[in-house]
């Protein structure tokens, strides 16, 4: 039975049809296009059952309200999708999504606390505790938007937000100063792998920044791993991630450090997690 998982971002869309354990097919496009028309044609396309929607920003009760990075996405979006197809479509917010993806099938199997941090054009937490998802009152993982420093005021209205100095977004701007116009985070992360200097300090900054805010959360939830899945993530920027939690955690060697491990459905994660979605009772 085949599924699709749609991954609405701040900067892409994308989609993934899902057999129930692995991905058959995917596909990304800049956002900007009929989101209806798209999820509508992917649907007749792969003959799918059911329809999951990962969105990035704020959703409640499986209802989307509004999101930093997708602010002029119509919310009754799902629902006009819903009203096409004739069936219910699971909502859920990109980083839950991610996390379902990554403690069902991925990085995070058997592991009953975990941090699933999704690192794209913002930051998104996914909160695995006693192996479920852990809401809060619904909203519950908005990481990206705790203080943390710095005058950059955030997309979602606040100044010094973390993913303002730890996101992909940071990394794409390193890509414009440090390897000229239209370079993105993918070109300073293959600079870096290949030993460049200057790429290798972009990186190193950024993981710093991204360990700065994760090891605040290593206090306090202290997950037996971490996950990070998202757009960016590659060895160099793991590693500089790594190196910084030794030196933001204190209480060592009595503190353990989780392993900080990739998703192992990546930039997908989002996408296979609305599609899982669709396969349980919530
Ligand atoms: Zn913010």
């Amino acid at each position: 039975m085949k599924r699709l998982g749609v991954d609405v971002g701040g900067t892409f869309v994308k989609w993934v049809c899902w057999d129930g354990s692995r991905i058959v097919d995917r596909g990304a496009e800049p956002r900007g296009g009929d989101l209806v028309e798209m999820v509508a044609g992917l649907v007749d396309r792969f003959e799918v059952s059911s329809v999951g929607i990962a969105m990035a920003g704020l959703v409640e009760n499986g209802r989307f309200l509004w999101g930093p990075h997708t602010s002029d996405v119509d919310p009754r979006f799902p629902g006009v999708v819903a009203g096409r197809l004739g069936r219910e479509v699971v909502v859920e917010n990109d980083a839950n999504a991610a996390a379902v993806a990554e403690v069902r099938h991925g990085a995070a199997v058997g592991v009953s606390d975990a941090l699933v941090l999704s690192v794209g054009t913002g930051i998104g937490l996914g909160i695995i505790a006693d192996g479920r998802l852990y809401r809060g009152s619904g909203l519950a993982g908005e990481a990206g938007h705790m203080y943390l420093g710095g005058e950059t005021t955030c997309d979602c209205g606040r100044v010094g937000c973390w993913e303002t100095s730890g996101s992909g977004r940071v990394l794409d701007q390193a890509a414009s100063k440090l390897l000229g116009p239209g370079r993105h985070a993918s070109d300073v992360l293959a600079a870096a792998a290949r030993g460049d200097e200057s790429a290798l300090l972009a990186v190193e900054q950024v993981g710093r920044r991204l360990a700065r805010g994760l090891a605040n959360l290593i206090l306090v939830f202290d997950p037996a791993k971490v996950v990070v899945a998202g757009g960016v993530v590659e060895e160099p920027l793991l590693e500089a991630v790594g190196r910084g939690l030794i030196t933001e955690l204190g209480g060592l060697p009595y503190r353990r450090i989780p392993p900080v491990a990739a998703a192992r459905f990546t930039r997908w994660a989002a996408a296979v997690g609305a599609a899982v979605l669709t396969e349980e009772d919530r």
